[in-house]
């Protein structure tokens, strides 16, 4: 086989792995396998030029240095700059002469009589960048790959020195691809571990979210739950106190009856007095239960008509509606999915306060009138009430919502400030929305949706 043949494969060898240590051992192995010399090992260097070996391949265990930090005293000064340029040191006999006698101590120590050292230089270039002006490469002296005879002297053939020297060229290639591998394997680690850091956080906040909203879904439970303690509270109070109340307002009405002008004025006031109030706990209870009892109606939802439904409201509040010959103008309205006894009283209640908050001064312009009407958009029907009355200061927009929340007095307008809660509570009951959009002094319109 040619020589050029072998070194190629020898070559091929090394270069087979990627890791340090394999591309070494093969190395140290496959050199002295082809010199057939008693040691060959690698000595690398540190930053301070003192070195240890890192590898070997030796005949004779006692003849191991491995692991050996090799401090070399003739070795500083003379040899780094040679070693760098690419020298080759070849002793054919330690003890002829040609070597310095500092250096024959040294080598004696580890019983040699001939060696042959070639630097291995690992050229820089790979890391320089594309367009940098450096034309020659720097070289990094790296370690020296050096073979050892104990036993013998040795004439080193040219041959065999070229056959090194060739070789540590294509072992600094192994090494410096060894060295961008474990440097791509770290950004590689560190990739992963950037990526498993990501997943934590993620995961981390995941369980954070999860438990806001397992927290949210007890909060609402404790609410829905707390919200139908109350509306069964105000159930049953309402329901107990309405006998008793309504004995009191009937012994009370009876009372003003019989005496009325028999007694003192100032009594008859009195009285007067604890009709009135009585009556009007009387609707007090009767609203707060309407109210109660929107939440908890068991009926369940059907198809029915909200025509019907505002028939049936006004028909219910006809003698009010002739009394105060108010025009009502509607348009055909659609079947929904509901509770035709709560849509009643939706349309009574919004068409009842459109009445009842009319403008005060009587003129034929300003007579009532109620324009009620649809539109079904997308995914639900939009209703509305509208009228001219007096309007409402938008402010109040949301407060009007809540129970027994008035905006005006009794003496003003009666009422128990119940009306639009129960109105809200209806259409919440049907997954809609209501509100009202108006100005003071130019009427009030009243929407709310029901969805499809
Ligand atoms: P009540 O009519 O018994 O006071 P409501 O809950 O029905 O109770 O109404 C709350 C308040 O909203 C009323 O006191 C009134 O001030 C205002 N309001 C309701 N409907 C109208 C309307 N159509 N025009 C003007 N104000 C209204």
């Amino acid at each position: 086989m040619e020589f050029s043949e072998i070194l190629s494969k020898i070559a091929l060898r090394i270069r087979q792995s990627l890791r340090l240590e394999n591309i070494l051992a093969t190395t140290v192995a496959e050199v002295r396998q082809w010199l057939n010399s008693d040691r060959v090992f690698i000595y690398r260097f540190n930053e301070d030029w003192s070195g240890v070996v890192v590898v070997e391949s030796v005949d004779q265990p006692q003849w191991s240095m491995i692991n050996r930090v090799v401090a070399d005293p003739c070795f500083q000064e003379k040899w780094i700059e040679p070693y760098r340029n690419g020298r080759i040191a070849s002793v054919e006999d330690i003890h002829n002469g040609e070597v310095t006698p500092c250096y024959v101590e040294f080598l004696e120590e580890y019983q040699v009589q001939a060696n042959l050292v070639v630097p291995i230089l690992l050229s820089t270039d790979l890391f320089q960048k594309e367009d940098s002006v450096e034309s020659v490469p720097d070289t990094e002296l790296w370690g020296l790959l050096i073979a050892h005879e104990c036993s013998r002297t040795r004439s080193w053939q040219p041959i065999e020195i070229d056959f090194l020297q060739k070789l540590a060229t294509q072992v600094a290639i192994a090494i410096k691809q060894a060295i961008l591998f474990e440097q791509l394997q770290q950004s590689n680690d560190a990739l992963s571990e950037s990526k498993s850091d990501l997943e934590l956080k993620v995961r981390e906040r995941t369980q954070e979210l999860e438990s806001v909203n397992r927290k949210l879904i007890a909060l609402n439970q404790e609410l829905t739950l707390s919200n139908q303690e109350l509306e069964q509270f105000a159930d049953i109070v309402s329901h107990d106190l309405r006998e008793p109340l309504r004995m009191v307002t009937s012994f009370t009405q009876l009372l003003a009856q019989k005496y009325a002008g028999q007694l003192d004025e100032g009594a008859d006031q009195i009285i007067g007095f604890a009709v009135d109030g009585a009556t009007r706990m009387e609707e007090l209870i009767n609203d707060l239960l309407t109210y109660s009892r929107v939440g908890s109606s068991k009926k369940p939802l059907e198809l029915v008509s909200t025509d019907q439904a505002l028939d049936q409201a006004i028909s219910n509040l006809h003698l009010v509606i002739q009394e105060n010959q108010v025009q009502i103008v509607r348009e055909p309205l659609p079947e929904i999915v509901g509770d035709a006894t709560q849509l009643i009283q939706l349309w009574q209640n919004l068409i009842d306060n459109a009445i009842k908050y009319q403008k005060n001064e009587s003129s034929p312009s300003n007579s009532p009138k109620i324009e009620i009407g649809v539109t079904s958009e997308l995914q639900q029907h939009l209703f509305w009430v509208k009228d001219n009355g007096i309007g409402i200061d938008p402010k109040h927009g949301d407060r009007i919502f809540q129970i027994f929340q008035r905006l005006h007095t009794r003496q003003e307008y009666p009422g128990t400030g119940t009306g639009l809660a129960i109105c809200h509570k209806i259409v919440e009951r049907h997954f809609g929305k209501i509100w009202m959009e108006s100005k003071l002094g130019e009427g009030a319109v009243f929407y709310f949706t029901i969805p499809f």
